[in-house]
């Protein structure tokens, strides 16, 4: 399995695009769509995976669908409604309009499995940055991978701060969620640096207050 991570517009989320042979999938198209479509071009891509639903993981979800009109946009069925709202997304607080022209094929609940090139996605249901926040945990033939989204970053949680955010639901998410994945699990956040399951524990600062 190869993972492209990719930076994008306009405050730099990561985007993801993770491919077994010709396939592959796209987690959060936040903007830059010509660079992940570029970069996309030569694979079947299967879904569109978003993390939540905030303006910085959409904005080249419009774009990038219609690119690839065969994957299946995920998200999950508490956000739904956020794609259609520039206030929701919070896209009009930054001064885009952001909205998805298109229907959301799949609506995400805790424990799902979506298929992938012979192994299974997990989806695990992370809410606190923001009621419908997800994680997706792939076991993987090598290291296992999760994409954590806004939840779990680098020596650092999620903003909660935003309408919807729940400072108590996110460490809740993170300690009984993704705390308890093997600690090799290599973890590839919604911004910023990638990190592990065992270092979080043993450094995350907002995990380890009694
Ligand atoms: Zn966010
Ligand atoms: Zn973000």
């Amino acid at each position: 399995m190869e993972i492209l991570k990719m930076p994008v517009a306009p405050i730099g989320a990561n985007c993801y695009i993770v491919s077994e042979a010709n396939v592959a999938f796209i987690i959060d198209p936040g903007g830059d769509a010509g660079k992940i479509i570029r970069a996309a071009k030569n694979f079947d891509v299967c879904y569109i995976l978003l993390t939540h639903a905030h303006f910085d993981h959409i904005g080249g979800l419009n774009d990038v669908k219609e690119a690839f009109p065969e994957a299946k946009t995920a998200v999950h069925k508490l956000e739904k409604e956020w794609l259609y709202s520039a206030e929701l997304n919070l896209s009009e607080n930054f001064g885009f309009d952001s909205v998805y022209e298109q229907n959301v094929d799949i609506e995400l609940e805790d424990g799902m499995t979506l298929d992938f090139a012979g192994t299974k996605i997990k989806v695990l249901h992370t809410p606190g940055h923001t009621p419908g926040s997800t994680c997706f945990y792939i076991e993987n033939s090598g290291k296992p991978v999760l994409f954590s989204g806004d939840t779990l970053f680098q020596s650092s949680i999620g903003r909660t701060d935003f309408p919807g955010g729940s400072g108590r639901k996110i460490v809740e998410s993170i300690k009984n969620k993704l705390l308890p994945l093997p600690d090799e699990t290599v973890v590839y956040p919604g911004h910023d640096e990638n990190t592990s399951i065992a270092l979080e524990k043993k450094l995350n600062p907002f995990l380890n207050r009694s």
